[in-house]
């Protein structure tokens, strides 16, 4: 039992555990690699639009800082807790060691629904939080980033409330940013973008080809909208999305970038069509070919996972596949292959340490290096997840957080406990 108890928690110790007994890391050293270094929780006061004082909770867990600052998103949401940022901070270290990055995880959130508040309450709430967390945070300490409910407009909040307290702008200290504040091209697009792109390359393994194949989305938000897009521009018909407000379906293929016009207008998926609503608990065991969770964790168990009739699972969110249905998943490796989370969707942490080296470097990229290097090292980290799940006989889940888990030890090892 540890302040970070909960289902999610629960889920990234579970999946850590089966990593720890294949590498056969005895039972002492195991808290140290799991255990975060610092978390802290604060309160952020803002007043509201119609004159009262609101208070909402927030957080931000370090998971280590063995291979440099940490770095991790930040999610607004109402589900957030202590437990589930610990979680999400865990799985940002063995995805950031599986990508090569001289990084730790961080996560951090904020206990509210951001759809609740208005664009001043936002911000008010944005700035609060940063400036709670100045102490704790900084360019070599921990870098910041987007995350469910944030986006680039939060993240240059976040960037100006650090530099008016630094005196001087300070662009690296989030990533996310807009352009126009520091921010590099190819940022906002870059997990979705990820997606699409190794989703492609297990398609053309398996020799399907894109304009006679099918996708479904779950989640239309940046990284959901993005890898919906870019599999429409393929070829592939996106035959049903989904988000908080609801689903809708058509076989013949959705029309994409009119949803992202939609969406982009109205905040959501909600109005867009009455005749083509369906029932989102349907859409991830639709027929398909690609199946694209985009939205929340643990939304595949073991249930769904036995249902389930895509032929690629491509992780475009955060720990969306529970440890039992991963279970059901390996049963299942001939029929659907995994993209697991740590490696599916990188692209978003790579594009951020690219974001970073430039803000830190003062030299910026054109938009055709940033994605030849974010595919370069997306396909190295796929490659080596591939041979590792060949030569140990293992699911492809287990082969990229044994890299990661790995490479933490390594360095933990040669370092000393201080780290
Ligand atoms: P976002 O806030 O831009 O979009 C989230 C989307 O999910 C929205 O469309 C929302 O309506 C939808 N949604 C929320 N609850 C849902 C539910 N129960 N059912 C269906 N849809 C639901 O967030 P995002 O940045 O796109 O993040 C989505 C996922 O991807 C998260 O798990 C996040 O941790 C992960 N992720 C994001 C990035 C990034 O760069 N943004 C990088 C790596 C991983």
């Amino acid at each position: 039992m540890t302040i970070y108890s909960g289902p999610v928690f629960e889920m990234a110790a579970q999946q850590f555990n089966v990593i720890a007994d294949h590498l056969a890391i005895p039972l002492d050293q195991r808290d140290r690699l799991l255990l975060p270094k610092r978390s802290v929780t604060i309160s952020c006061p803002i007043h509201r639009d119609d004159g009262t004082l609101a208070v909402f909770e927030g957080y931000r867990v370090q998971h280590h800082l063995t291979l440099g600052p940490t770095k991790g998103g930040t999610r607004f949401a109402a589900s957030v807790d202590i437990g589930e940022v610990a979680a999400l901070a865990v799985w940002m270290s063995w995805k950031c060691a599986v990508m090569n990055l001289p990084y730790g995880g961080a996560k951090g959130g904020v206990c509210v629904d951001p759809h609740a508040l208005s664009k001043h309450e936002l911000e008010g709430l944005s700035r609060r939080y940063m400036q709670e967390m100045i102490p704790f945070v900084g360019p070599h300490t921990d870098v910041m980033a987007p995350d469910m409910g944030t986006d680039e407009q939060v993240m240059a909040w976040f960037m100006d409330t650090y530099s008016m307290y630094q005196g001087r702008t300070v662009t690296e200290i989030v990533t996310g940013k807009p352009v126009s504040a520091g921010g590099t091209l190819g940022r906002r697009e870059a997990t979705g973008r990820g997606v699409a792109h190794l989703a492609h390359r297990v398609m053309r393994d398996l020799a399907i080809e894109p304009s006679g194949a099918t996708a479904v989305v779950q989640g239309f938000g940046n990284v959901g909208s993005v890898a919906a897009s870019e599999l429409h521009a393929i070829g592939v018909k996106v035959i049903a999305v989904s988000d908080h407000t609801g689903a809708l379906c058509r076989k013949e293929g959705l029309d994409i970038p009119a949803l992202i016009a939609h969406v982009g207008k109205h905040g959501s998926l909600a109005g867009y069509s009455n005749e083509l609503a369906c029932d989102p608990k349907d859409i991830l065991t639709m027929p398909c070919d690609v199946l694209v969770p985009a939205a929340v964790e643990r939304v595949i168990d073991a249930t769904v996972a036995n249902s389930l009739r895509c032929r690629v699972l491509a992780e475009g969110a955060n720990g969306p596949t529970t440890p039992e249905a991963d279970l059901v998943l390996q049963r299942r490796a001939n029929e659907i292959v995994v993209i697991p989370d740590i490696i599916c969707n990188a692209g978003g942490v790579v594009v951020s340490y690219f974001e970073w080296v430039q803000d830190l470097q003062q030299f910026f990229w054109d938009e055709e290096e940033v994605m030849r290097r974010q595919y370069q090292i997306l396909n190295r980290a796929f490659s080596e997840m591939a041979a590792r799940a060949k030569k140990d006989g293992v699911y492809n889940r287990t082969a990229a957080m044994a890299i990661g888990v790995e490479r933490v030890r390594a360095a933990k090892n040669t370092r000393g406990l201080f780290p």
